[in-house]
C-alpha cells in the first residue's frame, strides 16, 4: 500500500465517521479523564454493560482527584459487575499519579501519559487522539482485523510479528489533521462493517483499496491456535452466624486481591458437610466450578477470614460470582 493510498484510506474513514459515527457519552467530551475511564471500562466489559454503568461511575469519580482520594475498597466496590478488578486498581494508581506528578491536571504529552500506571500503547493512543486530537497510532482487535483485511495479511495478528506489522501500519496510516475521527472510524468500522463473522464489504467506505474483499475476507485475520481451556474446581463453605457471614479477604498476589470471597476449603474438609449448590462460570481461559457446602456449627475463622454483618455486605467489595451466589442463598440460610 503506497503513501497516497494510505492517505486516501485515512480520509475516506474520517469522512465516513463524520457521517455515520455512533453517539456515546465518551464521544461527547474531550475530557481526557472521562475518555480514559471509558477506554479502561471497555477493555474487557461489553458495550451494553459499560453504557449502563459509565454515567453513574463518572458522577461518583468525575476527576482523577476524586478517585485518588477514594479508598481501595470504595474503588473496588464501585467496579463490581464490571469484572477484571486489576483495571480499577490501575485506574486509581493512575489517578494518584496524576495528582502527585501533575498536580491533578491530566498530562497532554505522550510520554507522560504512557508513564501513568496501567496505560499501554492502545490506551495512550486512544487518549491522545480522542481527547487531544493528536495523531497517535492505536490498534485493538477491531483495528487489527481491518488492517489484516485491507492488506490481505496472513501473518497471525496475535503473534509478535503480527503485532509489529499492525503497529507499523498504524504509524504509517495516521491522519494528521483529523485523528480523532479517523481513529474512531477505524474502530467503528471493525465493530459495525468489517466484523469478525461476515464483513459487509458492500457498505465499506474503504472497499476500493481493500486487498481481501474478493478473497474471502471472513477467513482473516489469521490467529495462532487457541490455548486450551483449563478446568478449575474448588470447594467453598457458607457460614452464617449471629455475627454475620464468614468471608475471606483475598490477599495481595491473588487475582481477586482486596475482594471478599466465600472461604475456600479442601475437598476432604467438606466431604461430610451439607452440599448446598454448585456454580460454574468462565474467566479468561478458565472454566471454574465451585461446590458450596454449609459449614459445620462451631466453624472458626481462619487467617484472613472475618464475619461481615449481613447489613454491611453492600458496602464491601466482593467478587461478582460470590455476590451472586450469596444473594441467592443467604435468605434461605439457617443462622447458627
Ligand atoms: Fe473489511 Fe470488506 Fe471493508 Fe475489506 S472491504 S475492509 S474486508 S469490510
Amino acid at each position: 500500500m503506497n503513501p497516497q493510498e494510505r492517505q486516501q484510506i485515512a480520509q475516506a474513514l474520517a469522512d465516513w465517521f463524520h457521517a455515520n459515527g455512533r453517539d456515546y457519552p465518551w464521544r461527547r467530551t474531550t475530557d481526557p479523564w472521562a475518555i480514559l475511564v471509558s477506554e479502561i471500562m471497555l477493555q474487557q466489559t461489553t458495550l451494553p454493560t459499560v453504557l449502563g454503568r459509565y454515567g453513574e461511575w463518572m458522577r461518583r469519580f468525575p476527576t482523577p482527584q476524586d478517585l485518588a482520594a477514594a479508598t481501595e475498597d470504595e474503588a473496588l466496590r464501585s467496579w463490581e459487575g464490571l469484572g477484571y478488578y486489576r483495571r480499577v486498581r490501575s485506574l486509581r494508581a493512575a489517578a494518584q499519579a496524576i495528582v502527585e506528578r501533575h498536580a491533578g491536571v491530566f498530562p497532554t504529552e505522550a510520554a507522560d501519559i504512557r508513564a501513568l500506571p496501567g496505560i499501554g500503547d492502545y490506551t495512550a493512543g486512544a487518549v491522545l487522539s480522542f481527547a487531544f486530537n493528536k495523531p497517535a497510532p492505536l490498534v485493538d482487535a477491531n483495528v487489527a482485523r481491518v488492517f489484516a483485511r485491507l492488506c490481505n495479511s496472513r501473518t497471525p495478528v496475535d503473534s509478535p510479528a503480527g503485532r509489529r506489522e499492525q503497529w507499523r501500519l498504524a504509524e504509517q496510516m495516521l491522519h494528521r489533521t483529523d485523528p480523532r475521527a479517523y481513529n474512531s472510524a477505524l474502530m467503528e468500522l471493525g465493530q459495525l462493517v468489517c466484523t469478525a463473522g461476515a464483513p459487509q464489504c458492500l457498505l465499506c467506505p474503504v472497499r476500493a483499496w481493500c486487498r481481501a474483499k474478493d478473497k474471502n475476507p471472513a477467513e482473516l485475520p489469521v490467529k495462532l491456535p487457541k490455548k486450551q481451556t483449563t478446568a478449575l474446581e474448588h470447594w467453598d463453605i457458607l457460614h452464617v452466624t449471629k455475627r454475620g457471614i464468614l468471608l475471606e479477604l483475598q490477599p495481595e498476589g491473588r487475582r481477586h486481591a482486596g475482594l471478599w470471597r466465600l472461604p475456600r476449603r479442601s475437598q476432604e474438609e467438606v466431604q461430610d458437610l451439607e452440599h448446598i449448590a454448585d456454580q460454574a462460570y468462565s474467566v479468561t481461559r478458565y472454566r471454574v466450578t465451585r461446590h458450596l457446602h454449609r459449614a459445620a456449627p462451631g466453624t472458626r475463622p481462619r487467617k484472613g477470614e472475618s464475619y461481615i454483618p449481613l447489613h454491611g455486605l453492600e458496602q464491601i467489595p466482593m467478587a461478582s460470582p460470590d455476590r451472586k451466589i450469596i444473594n441467592g442463598l443467604i435468605s434461605g440460610s439457617r443462622t447458627r
